[in-house]
């Protein structure tokens, strides 16, 4: 595909043996754009997180290929996959996912084995709107403020995709379509999003909404007219 910035190419994921073996995906492709904002939407255990661990390379598939720019990152080094994972994704999880022994500017700041950069971490956490907040520890914020952290760290990165899981799952309504706002924002910027939402009214912001089932890929459609974040309600 032209301007691809990740193919994905027969992508089989299992989990246990015999009578129990569960294929999360089972023989997934699909093609992703440079500047596309993808949803992923379907049922709980349909595949959406184990595909996003795979683009992420938290883990390795049975078999098939994930090229990202061209390359394989199912077939990386150890080496090449620290790489990958430090300087060209980022992932926002349900939970947050946050150090809670650090301060928000350490959790943004330490991206591990790469060299601190205050400035980068501070400008980011000022796009965010918690630049009163530095000092503050993830339990002393509220929800919608530690998954804003966690997007600042996210964007601690100079690669082009930014992976969503569940994003809002753990938010009220309010501090969601905030943190829906930045996403849509970032996604104006020219960052490629994927978005996991089970939620249709969010997956109507993105641009191409694809639906899961049973480890496989049912629908894939083309948004025309995304719905604009602030006037998302669910
Ligand atoms: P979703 O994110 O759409 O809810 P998942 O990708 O988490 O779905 O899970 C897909 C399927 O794989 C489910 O049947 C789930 O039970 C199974 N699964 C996921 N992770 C594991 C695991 N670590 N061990 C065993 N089964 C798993
Ligand atoms: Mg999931």
């Amino acid at each position: 595909m032209e301007n691809a910035l990740l193919e994905i190419k027969n992508l089989t994921k299992t989990y246990g043996e015999g009578e129990g073996k569960t294929y999360a995906l089972n023989n997934v492709s699909l093609s992703v754009k440079q500047g596309e904002f993808l949803a992923i939407v379907g049922e709980s255990g349909s595949g959406k997180t184990t595909l996003l661990n795979l683009v992420a390379s938290m883990d390795r598939p049975e078999s098939g290929s994930i090229l990202y720019k061209g390359e394989d990152i199912v077939r990386f080094s150890t080496r090449k996959i620290t790489d990958y994972r430090r300087n060209e994704v980022g992932y926002v999880f349900q939970f947050f996912n946050l150090l809670n022994d650090l301060n928000v500017l350490q959790n943004v700041m330490i991206v591990p084995g790469s060299k601190k950069n205050k400035e980068r971490a501070l400008s980011l956490l000022s796009r965010v709107g918690l630049s009163d907040k530095l000092d503050r520890f993830p339990r002393q914020l509220s929800g919608g403020q530690q998954q804003r952290v966690a997007i600042a760290r996210a964007l601690n990165k100079e690669g082009s995709l930014l992976l969503c899981d569940e994003p809002t799952g753990a938010l009220d309504a309010k501090s969601g379509v905030e943190i829906l706002k930045l996403i849509e924002e970032i996604h104006n910027e020219g960052k490629t999003i994927i978005l996991v939402t089970h939620t249709r009214e969010i997956a109507s912001m993105a641009t191409r909404v694809i639906h899961m089932k049973d480890g496989v890929i049912d629908s894939d459609i083309i948004n025309e007219h995304p719905v604009k974040a602030e006037d998302i309600a669910w």
